[in-house]
């Protein structure tokens, strides 16, 4: 196991990291699994798998109620994980990190105890045309009951973000700005930064979307200025069912809670109810313990690493797999941002995606087909679907070589 944290300037060397990843020996169709799919979920090491099995065989019971042994141990793994993401995201206390079972659990905190008591009809919630639907559906929802309405910045062919056209549409009905750090589809990494000096100005908090940035590059909340940030633990080498919302505290503060039950409270009685600060106040009932446990570790194993390493190390991948695939005839590539993560989306003239995935799959690839959750995204580029390959620290050349003649071979069949 790689546990001491690598300098710089040392080469990076992914053969020796996909060593700690037990499901990347499997062969799938008799091939040598290719695992394209890390925008999907990403693979876990032994590390956190062997963090979960110890939890289970070792700690296991439940958090914050017990007072014996093993409820100390499962209460201090659990709250470890919190401390771990506080420093994940550079968040200024540990108390701005609400544990919750992924992004969409996160944007859907926001949706209801911070907007929905705030919008009223005319009110607008601004998003962009490249958002996951876990960026769409929860405002819509909180604007129908409200009468308030979504406003989307546009996207330039290319994939980018068209910045001036988003600071047009700040405005004093502008009750929240969302908006997603990397794209799912195009790999585009916004300009979040400049994005949260713009929203500040007008006094609008900023929500970030980072399911696809986090895994991918060092994330400094602060640095940011949003006001918001969203993860999911299983795109980040941890247990599925884990993420975190992080949030200012003055606005969590503000917030009432989202669900109630045990766990959330300071006192109940049948007349009132006060709740716990947060985050606990966000916390309703027995969480994903043993999943949060491995998302520590999760969190280790990629510090360990480093962030700055994985994401140059990435950027030389993606390079060299565009540079690759451009030679393959036929193939239309959708985002072209020059700011990218390791995300390639594209179609080949005259096949569908999902037959070339599914063709891709006999040959041992696990790459992604379809709308990727972005319906309004496909319809801007006027397809239903695309093909997508997002790698991770534990690809390699070799594999995209094997990749783009795969391709070339089932291109043939589909001819
Ligand atoms: N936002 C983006 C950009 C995503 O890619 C995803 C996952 N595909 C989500 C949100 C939803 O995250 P979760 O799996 O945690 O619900």
């Amino acid at each position: 196991m790689n546990v001491i944290k690598q300098t710089a300037t040392e080469a990076f060397d992914p053969l020796r990291y996909r060593e700690d990843f037990p499901l990347l020996t499997r062969r799938v169709h008799g091939k040598p699994l290719i695992y394209f799919d890390n925008a999907n979920t990403a693979q876990k090491p032994q590390s956190v798998i062997d963090a979960v099995d110890r939890f289970y065989r070792e700690s296991n019971a439940n958090v914050s109620r017990a007072v014996h042994t093993l409820g100390e141990e499962a209460t201090a793994a659990y709250e470890a994980a919190r401390d771990k993401l506080a420093g994940f995201v550079n968040a200024s206390s540990r108390d701005e990190i609400v544990l919750t079972s992924g992004t969409t659990q996160a944007t859907n905190l926001v949706a209801y105890s911070y907007a929905l008591p705030r919008l009223k009809p005319g009110d607008e919630i601004l998003v962009t045309t490249m958002e996951h639907h876990a960026n769409i559906v929860p405002w819509q929802l909180v604007c129908e009951r409200t009468g308030a309405k979504l406003s989307v910045a546009p996207i330039t062919q290319r994939g980018e973000l068209i910045v001036d056209e988003f600071i047009a549409r700040l405005n004093p009905r502008v009750k929240l700005a969302a908006v997603t750090h990397v794209s799912n589809v195009l790999g585009t990494i916004n300009p979040i930064a400049e994005l949260a000096r713009a929203t500040r100005k007008h006094g609008i908090p900023l929500l970030v979307d980072g399911s696809q940035a986090a895994p991918h590059l060092p994330i400094d909340v602060q640095a940011l200025g949003c006001d918001f940030y969203a993860l999911t633990g299983h795109k980040l080498f941890g247990p599925t069912g884990t993420g975190a919302l992080w949030a200012r505290h003055e606005l969590l503060e503000s917030m009432p809670p989202f669900f109630g039950g045990g766990e959330m409270i300071k006192s109940v009685s049948f007349e009132k109810t006060v709740f716990a600060d947060p985050p606990h106040r966000f916390e309703a009932g027995t969480p994903n313990i043993a999943g949060f446990v491995g998302l520590g570790a999760a969190l280790d194993y990629v510090q360990s690493i480093g962030r700055d390493r994985i994401c140059a190390y990435e950027r030389e991948l993606l390079d060299y797999a565009t540079a690759a695939l451009e030679l393959v005839p036929g193939l239309r590539r959708f985002g072209e941002a020059a700011h990218k993560a390791a995300v390639i989306s594209f179609l080949i003239d005259g096949a569908h995606a999902h037959d070339l995935a599914t063709l891709l799959d006999q040959e041992g690839v696990a790459v992604r087909s379809g709308h990727h959750c972005a319906h309004p995204l496909m319809r801007f580029y006027g397809v239903p679907a695309t093909l997508r390959a997002s790698l991770a620290f534990y690809n390699t050349r070799d594999e995209v070589d094997r990749f783009v003649a795969a391709i070339t071979r089932v291109r043939k069949l589909l001819a």
